[in-house]
C-alpha cells in the first residue's frame, strides 16, 4: 500500500522520516521553507558542537605546557573559525540533499500553511502558491527560540543562540539569561574563548533536572573560568548602556528586595523555545494543541486528527534532536501500515561542556520517588589509568540501580568523553541489562570505558581500583562450581 505522505519541515524530525517513508514504499513530499537540517544542523546541535570543540582546543593549548608542550602566540580568528563552522554545515546539508534524491523524494522549498483539516498552500519564496492534498501529512515544523518582551533578541547587543554562533568578534562581556542546556553550553564557550560570563537564572539551580553531584562539578569548572552564576534572580529591566555601548540589566532576587545592576557587552537570551505554529495555519484545522502551543500527539506521534502526525520540537520537550529523529521513524513505520510506539523512557542527553554531562533514565531522587529501593554505584574517573594518561580526571560515573531486581535505573556521568559513554549504558538499559552484566562485561584496558563496569561493580561494592570498606553485599552471582 503506498501513502502520499506530506511532511512539513526538513529538520531531523523531518527529513530522516522522509527517507525511512521512501525506504517503505511510501510517496513522499518534503516541504522545507529554508535549509535542510533544520535548526539542528543550521543553528544548533553542529554548528555549537563545531564552535565548542574550538573552545576546548583552545583552552587546551593554552594549558598544553604542563604536558611539556610549549605553544607561543595562541590567538584566536573568530571570522576563520566561523568560516570552518559554516563549511561543516554546508558540507552536511549537501549530504542530506543526496540522500533525499537518491530516495527519490519530491523536495519542495516553500512554507506549508493548512486551509483546512486536509489542504495544504504552499508559499515558495517568490510567493508562489499551490496546494497540495495528501493522504498523510507529517508535522515537523520544529521551534525557535522564546524571548522576554523587554529584551527580544536583535543581534546588536541583546543575542539569542543562533547570534552567537554568527559572531565574529568575543564580546568583553556577556550576561547570560537562561541556565539552561543551551544557555550553559554556550556561556563556557564563550568564557573560554575570553568573555566575561554572569548567568542569572530563575530557579534555585543552573541545569534544573541534572543530578546536583554532576552540577557541582561542571560548576567548579565554570567559575575557575571566571563565570559568576546567581540563582533566583530575575531581569526586571533592560537598557542600552549607549555610553559604554553595551547593555545594563536590572536584576532582582526572587521575592526579595535585593536588586543589583549588572553591566554587559551583550545580553544573551537562552531561556526556552517555543513552537513554529505561527505560519502552519493550525487555527484552520481541528489539531488540538496544549496550552503553550506546542501541538499534542498519542504514542504513536499521533495528532487528535487520523491523518496527521507531529513529531519533534513542536509537539514539546525534551528538545533533543534524536528525540524528534526516533519519533520520525516510529512515525514513518505507523503510516506504512506497521505497529510502532515512541518510548521515550531511554532517551539519553548530553550536555556539551566541559566536562561533558550525560545521563539516562531515573535520577537517584527520580527513582526513590518512584519507590525503587536503589543501589548507587559511584566510580571517579581520577582513579583510572585513562583519565590519568590523558589528563582529564575530573568527574565520575554513577549509576543508579534497583537492589531487588539488580536492574539499571539510570546512568549518569561527567567526565572526558561522557556522551560517549552514555552509549552503552543507553544500550545497557535498552535490553534491560543489570549492574552485574555490565560488570561482567570486558572492557578494553585503558579507556574510559572502563569507569563503567568499574561503576557497575561499586553498585556491589566490588570495585578494584578504588577502596570499598564494605564486604560485596551480595554473592558473586557466577555460580562458584566445586568439582
Ligand atoms: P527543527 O530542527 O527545528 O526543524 C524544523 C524545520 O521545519 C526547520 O527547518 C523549519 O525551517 C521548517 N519549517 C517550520 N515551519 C515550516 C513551514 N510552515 N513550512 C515549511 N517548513 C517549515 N539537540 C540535541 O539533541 N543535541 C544537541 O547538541 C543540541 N544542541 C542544540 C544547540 C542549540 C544552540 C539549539 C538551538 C538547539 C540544540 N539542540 C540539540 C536541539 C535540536 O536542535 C532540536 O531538538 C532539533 O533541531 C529539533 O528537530 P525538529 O526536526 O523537530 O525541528
Amino acid at each position: 500500500m503506498q501513502n502520499q505522505v506530506a511532511v512539513i519541515g526538513a529538520g531531523p524530525g523531518g527529513y530522516v522520516a522522509a527517507i525511512r517513508l521512501a525506504q517503505l514504499g511510501q510517496e513522499v513530499t518534503l516541504i522545507e521553507r529554508n535549509f535542510l537540517g533544520g535548526v539542528c544542523l543550521n543553528w544548533g546541535c553542529i554548528p555549537s558542537k563545531a564552535m565548542i570543540h574550538a573552545a576546548t582546543l583552545y583552552q587546551q593549548i593554552q594549558h598544553a605546557d604542563r604536558m611539556g608542550i610549549m605553544i607561543d602566540n595562541v590567538r584566536l580568528e573568530m571570522p576563520q573559525l566561523i568560516s570552518w563552522k559554516n563549511s561543516v554545515i554546508e558540507k552536511l546539508r549537501e549530504g542530506i540533499n543526496h540522500l533525499l534524491k537518491n530516495n527519490g523524494i519530491n523536495l519542495i522549498q516553500a512554507e506549508a500553511t493548512f486551509i483546512d483539516n486536509y489542504t495544504l498552500e504552499l508559499t515558495s519564496e517568490d510567493n508562489e502558491k499551490k496546494l497540495l492534498k495528501p493522504q498523510k501529512i507529517l508535522i515537523a515544523a520544529g521551534s525557535r527560540p522564546l524571548s522576554l518582551s523587554n529584551l527580544k533578541p536583535d543581534g546588536k547587543n541583546i543575542l539569542s543562540s543562533r547570534h552567537v554562533l554568527e559572531l565574529t568578534e568575543i564580546p568583553e562581556s556577556v550576561a547570560l539569561i537562561g541556565g539552561g542546556v543551551i544557555g550553559i553550553e554556550l556561556g563556557q564557550m564563550l568564557a573560554a574563548f575570553g568573555a566575561k560570563v554572569t548567568i542569572i537564572e530563575m530557579s534555585n539551580d543552573i541545569l534544573p533536572g541534572i543530578d546536583p553531584e554532576l552540577t557541582r562539578t561542571l560548576k567548579k569548572n565554570l567559575r575557575h573560568l571566571g563565570v559568576q552564576i546567581l540563582t533566583e534572580f530575575q531581569v526586571v529591566k533592560a537598557e542600552n548602556n549607549i555610553q559604554a555601548d553595551g547593555i545594563q540589566l536590572t536584576i532582582q532576587k526572587i521575592n526579595t528586595d535585593d536588586v543589583q545592576i549588572i553591566e554587559a557587552s551583550k545580553a544573551l537570551i537562552a531561556i526556552g523555545r517555543r513552537p513554529n505554529t505561527r505560519q502552519l495555519g493550525l487555527s484552520n484545522t481541528d489539531i488540538v494543541m496544549d496550552e503553550k502551543g506546542f501541538i499534542k500527539v498519542n504514542t504513536r506521534c499521533q495528532t487528535n486528527l487520523e491523518h496527521i502526525y507531529a513529531i519533534g520540537d513542536i509537539t514539546g520537550g525534551p528538545f533533543l534532536a534524536h528525540r524528534a529523529t526516533q519519533q520520525g521513524l516510529t512515525a514513518a513505520r505507523i503510516i506504512s501500515g506497521y505497529v510502532d510506539d515512541f518510548e521515550n523512557q531511554q532517551l539519553p542527553s548530553v550536555i556539551y561542556t566541559t566536562p561533558e554531562i550525560a545521563t539516562v533514565g531515573l535520577t537517584e531522587n527520580n527513582a526513590k520517588k518512584l519507590g525503587y529501593n536503589v543501589r548507587l554505584g559511584k566510580f571517579p574517573l581520577a582513579a583510572l589509568g585513562k583519565a590519568q594518561a590523558v589528563g582529564h580526571t575530573e568527574g565520575f560515573v554513577k549509576l543508579i540501580v534497583d537492589d531487588v531486581s539488580d536492574i539499571i535505573l539510570g546512568a549518569h556521568v561527567i567526565g572526558q568523553g561522557a556522551g560517549e559513554l552514555i552509549g552503552e549504558l543507553t544500550l545497557a538499559m535498552e535490553l534491560g541489562a543489570t549492574a552485574t552484566d555490565v560488570a561482567l562485561t570486558i572492557h578494553a584496558h585503558p579507556t574510559f570505558s572502563e569507569s563503567l563496569m568499574e561503576a557497575a561493580e561499586a553498585v556491589h561494592q566490588k570495585a578494584i581500583h578504588i577502596y570499598q570498606p564494605q564486604k560485596p553485599s551480595v554473592p558473586d552471582p557466577m555460580l562458584k562450581v566445586t568439582i
